[in-house]
């Protein structure tokens, strides 16, 4: 099997986080079991030299909304790098602030596209990654027709690829993605949810992470979405790279060491400190290493600092990210005699770190994967983190279990993000500093513990095989019973009458309120063996909708859709259908009424309920619709009593 691996970032030629290990170590480990080759930009930054990167001479060209973009392909064994030459890659940085970011990545996928169309390259398995290669599933799927799987793994859900909807045409998009289903977000397009909705598998970097970002917690707004997806994702946990990251082989260490020989440790930590300006190195060493943004939990430990500085420690912090926290970082970084900071990156003084210190902080507000404390816990340094995402899934608490867990390494852990709680949570690993055998044991575990991709890349390599098998995730529809107060009887006499349209009975103030703000109006079209039985617009706003026709024992096929603020009736979902033996219905209304209000949410032009009847009625009387549906009608006669309109006797 061939596959693809597409990421806009690959350890060590680009960097940004974690993506960049990942994209690096999972390929390298799935050689094992098929013929995987990677693909990214040719950034201006990439020393081609110092990496031996070689042009393959291939290069190709293509037009994209009247625009020439022309390609060459580079590689490094099974690296491929697609180099530009319409100054997009070029630049600066790799993620800067540019306003053509949705070109930048986007016609970095039709690169990919096109590399594999012209070379005649075929891979069974086209592994995207993140929102910058998210555009592949689109243009795999309905540009190119590949046959092609598409796997989507989301590292980091906070980061989606939000365009204006200008971009649909700067990348000759078809309008059609431009539905809630697909692209349209906000009124612009999101290319991380156009992925969702075309791979055929969405994973994700652990399995906590996969169910927090069902909730609006972590859902980052695409909650609802996530879950209509659900049935497709799954939740794989990262692995590391041990042959990049082992004390005993890494480059950037002058005291190589193992579990054997922590001595080895103390000896960096002591060089370490004297390069860093911190005293004393029989106090026990924090160390913060990451991003600098809120979602790193930055807040949390700039906030613990004042109280830290008294405690019996040296703290030492490396990172780089959103200006305002380098601004404040560089103003106290020589506040403190106990704490060192480090504004940039620099990938050698984040391995001496992880090898000198005794303790490393993650107090992630959210952590998708997280790869630090695998890496800490690999170097003999014990892990604080908040239990949160791939952190709760890879490091239990001390205290909590005994023996250890083979699969998890242990540290100190704590759900609350107050300093408070990081004063306390560095309280506790002082005194466990102070149980030299307890902490031998835990370090010595932590360093057993296998976070390589030798599991981890196991379950990808399964998903690749069932797909390419011909296997594909299926949705569930939910099945239930009608409630006893509806018999057949009740059933049919509603059934005949061509208003048999009314509310479900399960209308719940959360789905009401969701909706009611939302939609102008819904459409419902019900079909019987294909034929459209009738065609009926639905009142605005009150919750959900059940439909009963007299066509005993036939399927009856319905489909939802919505107008949209333009006036387009855009389809929700086909394959609403009901089942109707008298007494059991077969109903997929939770996708249904989820992808509506998925479009509720995050659309936040409402209007008042008056204005929407007055552009709907505007609609009819211009001609834009034609077929007015009975419902809608009494419902517009009636708008003001909302209550009782959708309401039959018998469900009162
Ligand atoms: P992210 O959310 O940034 O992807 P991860 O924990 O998944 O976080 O991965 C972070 C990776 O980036 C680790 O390899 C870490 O050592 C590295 N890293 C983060 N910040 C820096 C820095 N300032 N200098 C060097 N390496 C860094």
């Amino acid at each position: 099997m061939r596959v693809l691996f597409i990421s806009s970032e690959i350890y060590p030629f680009a960097k940004s986080g974690g993506l960049g290990d990942v994209a690096a170590s999972l390929p390298k480990a799935l050689l094992e079991y098929s013929e995987v080759k990677s693909i990214m930009p040719l950034y201006g930054s990439i020393d081609l030299q110092k990496h031996n990167i070689k042009s393959t001479q291939f290069f190709f060209n293509f037009l994209v909304n009247e625009e020439n973009y022309y390609f060459e392909l580079f590689q490094n064994e099974n690296t491929l790098f697609l180099k530009d030459f319409n100054n997009l890659f070029n630049r600066d940085q790799m993620y800067g602030d540019y306003d053509d970011n949705d070109l930048r990545f986007g016609i970095f996928c039709y690169g990919v596209m096109e590399y594999m169309k012209q070379s005649g390259e075929k891979y069974e398995i086209l592994h995207i990654n993140d929102w910058q290669s998210a555009l592949v599933a689109i243009l795999a799927k309905e540009h190119y027709f590949l046959s092609s799987k598409i796997v989507f793994t989301i590292h980091n859900l906070a980061y989606q690829g939000i365009f204006s909807k200008e971009s649909i045409k700067k990348l000759d998009l078809k309008w059609d993605y431009f539905t809630p289903a697909v692209l349209e977000y906000h009124d612009n397009i999101n290319l991380l949810k156009g992925a969702i909705a075309l791979s055929d598998v969405v994973t994700t970097v652990s399995p906590s992470y996969a169910q927090e970002i069902q909730s609006a917690k972590f859902g980052c707004s695409l909650e609802l979405f996530i879950q209509e997806n659900a049935y497709k994702t799954v939740g794989i946990l990262n692995g590391i790279d041990y042959d990049e990251f082992s004390p005993q082989k890494d480059r950037y260490l002058t005291f190589k060491y193992n579990g054997e020989d922590l001595s080895f440790k103390a000896k960096n930590k002591k060089t370490l400190l004297s390069d860093l300006f911190l005293q004393n190195d029989r106090l026990p060493l924090f160390v913060f290493i990451g991003r600098f943004t809120s979602q790193k939990g930055i807040d949390q430990l700039l906030n613990s600092l004042e109280n830290l500085q008294y405690l019996p420690l040296n703290i030492a912090i490396l990172g780089s990210g959103e200006e305002h926290y380098n601004i404040a970082l560089a103003s106290i970084s020589h506040k403190y005699e106990n704490v060192s900071i480090t504004i940039g990156y620099d990938e050698a003084l984040a391995r001496r770190m992880y090898a000198s210190a005794d303790f490393l902080y993650m107090p992630s507000l959210y952590e998708p994967c997280g790869l630090n404390q695998m890496i800490a816990m690999k170097y003999g340094t014990v892990p604080i983190v908040r239990e949160v995402g791939g952190l709760k899934d890879s490091v239990d608490d001390f205290t909590h279990s005994s023996p250890f867990d083979d699969k998890k390494g242990v540290g100190i852990t704590f759900d609350d993000d107050s300093p408070s709680t990081l004063v306390g949570s560095t309280q506790r690993a002082l005194e466990l500093f102070h149980q030299k055998d307890r902490l031998k044991d835990l370090i010595s575990h932590n360093m057993r513990v296998d976070f390589s991709w030798r599991h981890q890349a196991k379950e990808y390599q399964k998903l690749y095989e069932k797909l390419d098998s011909g296997w594909l995730p299926e949705r569930m529809i939910k099945e239930f019973e009608i409630p006893l107060r509806y018999n057949a009887d009740t059933l049919k006499t509603i059934a005949v009458n061509p208003k048999t349209i009314y509310t479900y009975w399960e209308v719940t103030p959360h789905l009401v309120s969701k909706y009611h703000t939302s939609y102008e109006a819904l459409k419902l079209r019900a079909y019987a063996n294909e034929d459209l039985l009738f065609e009926v617009d639905l009142y605005h706003g009150e919750g959900d909708y059940y439909f009963y026709e007299e066509i005993d024992f036939k399927k009856v096929w319905t489909q939802i859709g919505f107008y949209t603020f333009e006036g387009e009736f855009v389809s929700v979902l086909t394959s609403n259908y009901f089942i109707a033996p008298n007494s059991k219905v077969i109903h997929s209304d939770q996708i249904v009424w989820r992808n509506i209000s998925t479009f509720t949410q995050t659309n936040k032009r409402f209007l008042l309920k008056d204005e929407i009847f007055y552009r709907m009625e505007e609609r009819f009387s211009s001609g834009m619709l034609t077929k007015r549906g009975s419902m809608f009608e009494k419902s517009f006669l009636s708008r003001n009593d909302s209550s009782t309109l959708l309401h039959t006797k018998e469900e009162k």
